[in-house]
Formats: structure tokens, C-alpha cells, sequence
């Protein structure tokens, strides 16, 4: 599986260096979670303190990901972006997340389809295939 991202790697011309593997391998055991860049450094280095990556690094890591279709960026109102891996066999999904505590929990698209049709009736507007992002409570905060 991950082959396929070395591969992406490769098709734009970019080398799989010890720490873009190693970025890339904590995106995909965490996969179905949303990261941000922190976390990301934070794994890495508690797996292997003498990798040496900076979180600058990450970022940069992060960003090119981004420009090659590895990773989808999740800017978020109240804290730092977050990262995952774009898989492809993943039908497109969208987030809730939770205004209190952060949290990130993901909707399919099955889910939305209503929604975006009562769009569609009401306003003659067509929603494009994207990711939305729902904020609200989650529902250990909304009961507590
Ligand atoms: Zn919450
Ligand atoms: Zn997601």
C-alpha cells in the first residue's frame, strides 16, 4: 500500500529519503485520523530520537505532500491544521468537528447526499464533490 504513495513520490521526480518515509509511514499507521504537524513530529520522534527531523521539516514535508496529492490539509478555525493521507480507495467524506474539544470525527458522503440535494431544491445551487467542514459539539461535550 505504501508503494503506492513511494510511487507518487517518484512520478514527480522527488527521492524517498529516511524522513519522508518515515512521515509517510506515520500517516498511513494512523490513517482514518486527522494529524496535525505536531503530532506528527512528536511521533516521530518518540519512535526514533536519532532520525533527527525538524518540525520545519514536517512542515515542509507536509506541504509538498500537499502539492502531490498525498495528503489532503484540513485548516481548522481554532487550531492548527491537520493532515491525512489521501487514499484512494476512499470515497470522499466530510468532518464534523467539535468546537470545544477539537475533536474530529468523519461523515460520509452517503450522509450529506440529502443535505445537498435540499440544496440543490432550494437554491438551484449544485454542491461541488468536496470535503465540508460541520463545526458543532461533540457528543461527550454536548452532555457535559
Ligand atoms: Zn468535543
Ligand atoms: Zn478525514
Amino acid at each position: 500500500m505504501l508503494d503506492y504513495f513511494y510511487r507518487l513520490l517518484k512520478e514527480n521526480n522527488l527521492r524517498i529519503t529516511p524522513q519522508r518515509k518515515a512521515i509517510l509511514e506515520i500517516l498511513y499507521n494512523c490513517r482514518g485520523h486527522h494529524l496535525g504537524a505536531e503530532n506528527i513530529y512528536e511521533l516521530l520522534t518518540a519512535k526514533d530520537n536519532d532520525k533527527k527531523i525538524g518540525l520545519a521539516t514536517v512542515y515542509r514535508t507536509l506541504e509538498l505532500f500537499e502539492k502531490i496529492g498525498i495528503v489532503s490539509k484540513l485548516s481548522m478555525e481554532n487550531s492548527s491544521a491537520r493532515y491525512e493521507l489521501i487514499m484512494y480507495d476512499k470515497l470522499v467524506h466530510h468532518h464534523l468537528i467539535c468546537l470545544k474539544c477539537g475533536q474530529l470525527e468523519e461523515l460520509d458522503d452517503r450522509i450529506a447526499e440529502e443535505f445537498k440535494n435540499r440544496i440543490l431544491e432550494d437554491k438551484g445551487f449544485e454542491v461541488a464533490n468536496k470535503s465540508m467542514k460541520i463545526y458543532g459539539y461533540c457528543s461527550n461535550c454536548r452532555l457535559n
